[in-house]
């Protein structure tokens, strides 16, 4: 993990001097959070899961995701990281070996505390960067709603997948039903962070066109109905293989690009948070 000391006086000309080692919180001192939170109230907390990812993609794909864009997003907005959270909610992945899933109980739970011992310590404005896509964020959703409502503080989730769709449509190659699971973006962008851990290969299309209701490409216009999967029928739908779409047209260069737009939708985000919202804290309580 790289170490960038963020607002360091007479070495960053980023008004502020909050004297930070590393973005990531767990890389500093208590004193260092102290000083950060009498100029700053803003953490970023990056969640992802570790789940099977097909035959040419790691399991930690969407935490890796999630770690890397908020490290990259603390770097170039100076602020503090929250310690990754590895693990998400991804039952029906459990088709295939080495998945790790939590109930959705113990995630509202983690995440809950999390960021309730955040705020009792001071920050007011918490962005929870979410590299699982849509089967973590009923989970997240219940969680910050409940933060909102008893504490006053501030929560979103940026979702890499929604916050880049504009740019992720305009970019993508495959046709649709192309988006779906260690499908063409996701592929294209881990092949810009992390190419060493891909096996370009193993990489296998899987267009899996169902009834218009249940077509699960974001990029697809249309009405849609909600049915879960179960560990069978994802096995089966999957092709055997743990990929939805495909990942046979990624390249890296989308990937740069992709991010690219990411890590610019999600400054303005911060900057937005930072400048413009207003946070009256009701309560700060530990844990219990
Ligand atoms: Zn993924």
């Amino acid at each position: 993990m790289s170490l960038r000391k963020i607002c360091c006086a007479g070495e960053s000309n980023v008004k502020g001097s909050y004297f930070m080692k590393s973005v990531w919180l767990q890389e500093n001192k208590w004193e260092d959070v102290e000083r950060y939170l009498q100029k700053k109230k803003t953490i970023i907390v990056p969640v992802g899961s570790v789940e099977q990812h097909a035959k040419h993609l790691p399991l930690g794909t969407d935490s890796f995701v999630a770690n890397k864009v908020a490290e990259d997003l603390g770097q170039q907005t100076d602020t503090l990281v929250a310690p990754p959270n590895w693990v998400g909610w991804a039952p029906h992945h459990m088709a295939f070996p080495g998945t790790i899933t939590l109930r959705p109980e113990t995630l509202i739970s983690l995440m809950y505390d999390i960021c309730k011992s955040l705020i009792y310590h001071g920050f007011e404005k918490i962005i929870i960067i979410n590299g699982h896509r849509e089967a973590n964020l009923p989970p997240l959703k219940i969680a910050i709603t409940k933060l909102r409502n008893e504490t006053g503080a501030f929560l979103a989730i940026a979702d890499p997948f929604y916050i880049a769709k504009k740019i992720g449509g305009e970019i993508k190659k495959s046709e649709p039903g192309g988006a779906g699971h260690a499908d063409e973006m996701e592929t294209s962008h881990m092949l810009h962070l992390m190419p060493e851990l891909l096996e370009m290969d193993k990489a296998v299309r899987n267009i899996h066109l169902k009834h218009p209701f249940l077509q699960h490409d974001p990029f697809v216009e249309g009405d849609t109905i909600f049915v879960p999967s179960d560990v069978a029928g994802y096995r089966e739908g999957s092709k055997n293989i743990g990929v939805v779409g495909d990942p046979t047209v990624s390249t890296a260069e989308n990937g740069k690009t992709y991010h690219r737009e990411l890590m610019k939708n999600l400054i303005e985000f911060v900057r937005y948070c930072e400048e413009e919202v207003e946070v009256t804290i009701r309560k700060r309580e530990i844990p219990l």
